[in-house]
């Protein structure tokens, strides 16, 4: 903690971790003896630095960048991108340490990592977001590479802001390494299903934790945080399951449709006019639009998804769905719940899938990508959702039987840290002091 002042996410992320690595420490003294705690809390290098870049209007602004290389021990380091005002080294510090762990849950060879910026991309032009993000990898060039380190998207980054910044990184490096970022439009270089995955993988690993206690999507009530691009891809897996999903939100309040939220609508408004979601009940005049976010917790529901941002659910905000019936939770944004409201939710029984394990469907599509640059072919559609399927359906048994292996039998918080740790910590010592 003295090492890493006014670090509130870092230090949540980072004590999570941590507390369910009690019962692995005491069978495994050669993790002490290694330090390999205090090792794999300390990102390997942190980049800062100015990205300036000019508006419509001709004025100059400056923000600022970021990347933590947090953990090379299982492959290049691999993580996305956020453009948020929000965005600190605290923040990307929690993100890139997190994705250590889902990365290595994944089974795939790749690194933690994390980046982004405080620039905040909402009412922005194409062309402002264009010399941005140019500014941005003129930098971030220097520090990635197909064998290094491969960002991809995040909160504020998408397929736009991913092919100005290839271009970029290509313009300046010559050559096509197509490999260096994932999410990528499919015409040159992306995966399919990459854009549906997080919210399909978060959709499939909660079907997982339902079907163990008879329960599935099938005529559930669902409520889902967010309508970016987690949130759409899990409000359209969990409508094909049968559920029907009835509230969605953005960052200024939220919607409640009674007879189900019109994802084409939604879509329509998100992700092609890049409008506020309270223009849903313009369309479709029966539903309600609520400003402020909290409140769409307290919509009675079967399944809750959130799906926006970390923090979004505190204990408050726990009680409420539990008091509405939730019986459980996939966390398809990364630390979407207070420690507190963890708390709550596992001490009401109530299912819980957390981020690193339920969202990691989008990273495992990402180092899918990568295996395609690499082979020069694409696969189809359908095999990179086959290939997403299993990989969650791994993810859920690896992490419930980690978690009874180290007896903590069915709490997927304990399966999940312990599975992505022990791969990791393993790796670290056979490579030595590095
Ligand atoms: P998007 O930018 O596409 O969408 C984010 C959504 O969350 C928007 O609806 C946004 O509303 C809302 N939101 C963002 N910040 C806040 C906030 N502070 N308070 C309330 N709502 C907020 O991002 P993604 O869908 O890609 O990411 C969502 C979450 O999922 C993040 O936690 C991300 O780290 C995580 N994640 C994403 C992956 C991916 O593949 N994209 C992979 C794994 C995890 P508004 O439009 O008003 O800003």
């Amino acid at each position: 903690v003295q090492r890493n002042h006014h670090e509130p996410e870092f230090h949540q992320a980072v004590k999570e971790i941590l507390d369910s690595l009690v019962p692995v420490l005491a069978q495994h003294p050669e993790y002490e003896q290694n330090s390999i705690l205090e090792r794999i809390s300390e990102p390997e290098r942190v980049v800062s630095f100015r990205v300036p870049w000019v508006d419509d209007k001709g004025k100059v602004h400056v923000n600022r960048g970021f990347r933590v290389q947090f953990n090379s021990a299982l492959g290049p380091y691999k993580g996305g991108l956020r453009f948020h005002p929000s965005v600190n080294a605290s923040v990307i510090k929690f993100l890139g340490f997190e994705q250590i762990f889902k990365n290595s849950l994944t089974g795939q060879p790749i690194g933690g990592g994390k980046g982004g910026s405080d620039f905040d991309p909402k009412g922005k032009s194409d062309l402002e977001i264009m010399r941005f993000t140019q500014s941005f990898m003129t930098e971030l060039y220097k520090y990635i590479g197909p064998e290094v380190d491969v960002p991809a998207g995040d909160i504020g980054v998408g397929a736009r802001e991913i092919g100005y910044m290839f271009g970029q990184y290509k313009r300046i490096r010559g050559g096509n390494e197509a490999g260096v970022l994932t999410g990528k439009g499919i015409v040159y270089g992306g995966s399919l299903a990459r854009k549906e995955a997080t919210g399909y993988g978060c959709v499939y690993f909660v079907n997982e934790m339902l079907a163990s206690k008879n329960l599935s999507f099938q005529g559930s009530t669902v409520v889902v945080s967010g309508s970016g691009n987690v949130s759409i891809y899990a409000i359209e897996k969990a409508q094909q399951l049968g559920a029907k999903v009835v509230a969605c939100s953005d960052s200024n309040g939220y919607i409640y449709d009674s007879e189900g939220i019109n994802l084409d609508t939604v879509k329509q408004l998100k992700e092609l006019d890049r409008k506020r979601i309270s223009e849903y009940v313009k369309i479709h005049p029966h539903a309600a639009y609520t400003p402020g976010c909290d409140g769409i917790w307290s919509i009675p529901c079967d399944i809750a998804l959130p799906c926006a941002t970390q923090n979004e659910i505190d204990a408050a905000s726990a009680k409420l769905l539990v008091d509405g019936g939730v019986k459980a939770i996939g966390e398809g944004a990364n630390m979407p719940s207070t420690l507190e409201a963890i708390d709550v939710f596992l001490s009401n029984d109530v299912l819980f899938g957390p981020a690193k394990a339920a969202n990691a469907g989008g990273v495992a599509v990402s180092a899918l990508e990568m295996a395609q640059n690499s082979m020069r072919l694409s696969w189809t559609f359908e095999e990179v959702d086959a290939k997403l399927h299993d990989i969650m359906k791994n993810i859920y048994a690896n992490s419930i039987k980690a978690a009874a292996d180290y007896g903590h039998a069915g709490n997927l918080v304990y399966g999940a840290n312990i599975a992505g740790f022990v791969k990791v910590a393993d790796s670290m010592i056979a490579q030595g002091v590095v």
